[in-house]
């Protein structure tokens, strides 16, 4: 399953990316998360990104898009992945759509999370107040200034996107208000609509699940060949068998008829020899 979360920062993205890895053992691959690791490594992109971040703009489209692709390639990408923050412009959009079909992948839905923008402010605030609470860092563009310049960022970057997926009946449009329960039990709902999820799909930890569901999937799989083989054999046999059946039945036609024939010459014989007896007879 490849899906994408769209939604302004503080909309929940994050927190369902989260649960949607958990139920249903994809991956998630946050731009922002990759961008922040990479400016805490002091990679080259790390470096570039740094201060663009820091004051809430967008890191050039050419190095998410590089960052993204070269993820996606990664193997455990493989069963399914969910893109959070990324794409976020119109541009980006197009060059993924190019990546998946140079790598003959499919997306199966974008799920928009929609927020009333007021609750975003607090929604924030309480984010940083918790994350200060449990003594993690809290991320520098986490200020109400930055949030401000960010959300104005995703307005006019972001927004025209949910046309451009809408356009290619790709879009799904969520109540991101709602509960959080709410919210992953609407984004389940809709993917089995869509039908990217199967119905058995349950809350657990994919951890737990995936391997189990992988195996007999797997047994699965690997029966079908034998069977659809054991099935060609079958059906090889009968057609021999039919081959020699409608031979038998040749010959037979063909003895039959040999029989008929000269039963008929020989009747066609006498018949002549006694005409010919008949009339020497006559004659005399
Ligand atoms: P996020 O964690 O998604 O809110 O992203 C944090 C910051 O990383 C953003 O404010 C941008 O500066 C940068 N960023 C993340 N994803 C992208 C993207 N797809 N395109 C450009 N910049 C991005």
């Amino acid at each position: 399953m490849r899906i994408i979360l769209l939604g302004p920062p503080g909309s929940g993205k994050g927190t369902q990316a989260q649960r949607l890895v958990q139920r249903y053992g994809i991956v998630q691959l946050s731009t922002g998360e990759m961008l922040r690791a990479a400016v805490a490594a002091g990679t080259p992109v790390g470096l570039k990104a740094k201060e663009i971040m820091a004051s809430g703009g967008l890191v050039p489209d050419d190095i998410v898009v590089g960052i993204i692709s070269d993820r996606i390639d990664q193997p455990d990408a493989k069963n399914g992945f969910i893109l959070d923050g990324f794409p976020r412009t119109v541009p980006q959009a197009e060059a993924l759509d190019e990546l998946l079909k140079h790598k003959h992948m499919k997306l199966d839905a974008v799920i928009e999370l929609r927020v009333n923008e007021s609750a975003l402010l607090s929604r924030v605030e309480t984010r940083v107040a918790q994350m200060r609470e449990r003594g993690e860092e809290v991320r520098v563009d986490d200020t109400p200034e930055v949030l401000t310049r960010r959300l104005a960022s995703y307005r006019s970057q972001t927004e025209p996107l949910i046309h451009y997926y809408s356009e290619r009946r790709k879009l799904s449009t969520i109540d991101g208000m709602m509960a959080i329960d709410e919210v992953t039990r609407a984004i389940h709902r809709q993917l089995l609509a869509l039908g990217a999820v199967e119905p058995k799909t349950h809350a657990r930890s994919a951890a737990k699940a995936a391997p189990a569901k992988k195996g007999a999937k797997k047994a699965k799989v690997a029966k079908k060949p034998a069977k659809t083989a054991k099935k060609a054999a079958k059906s090889a046999k009968s057609a021999k068998k039919a081959v020699k059946g409608a031979k038998k039945a040749a010959k037979k036609v063909a003895k039959k008829s040999v029989k008929k024939a000269a039963k008929t010459a020989v009747k066609k014989g006498a018949k002549k020899a006694a005409k010919k007896v008949t009339k020497k007879r006559a004659k005399r």
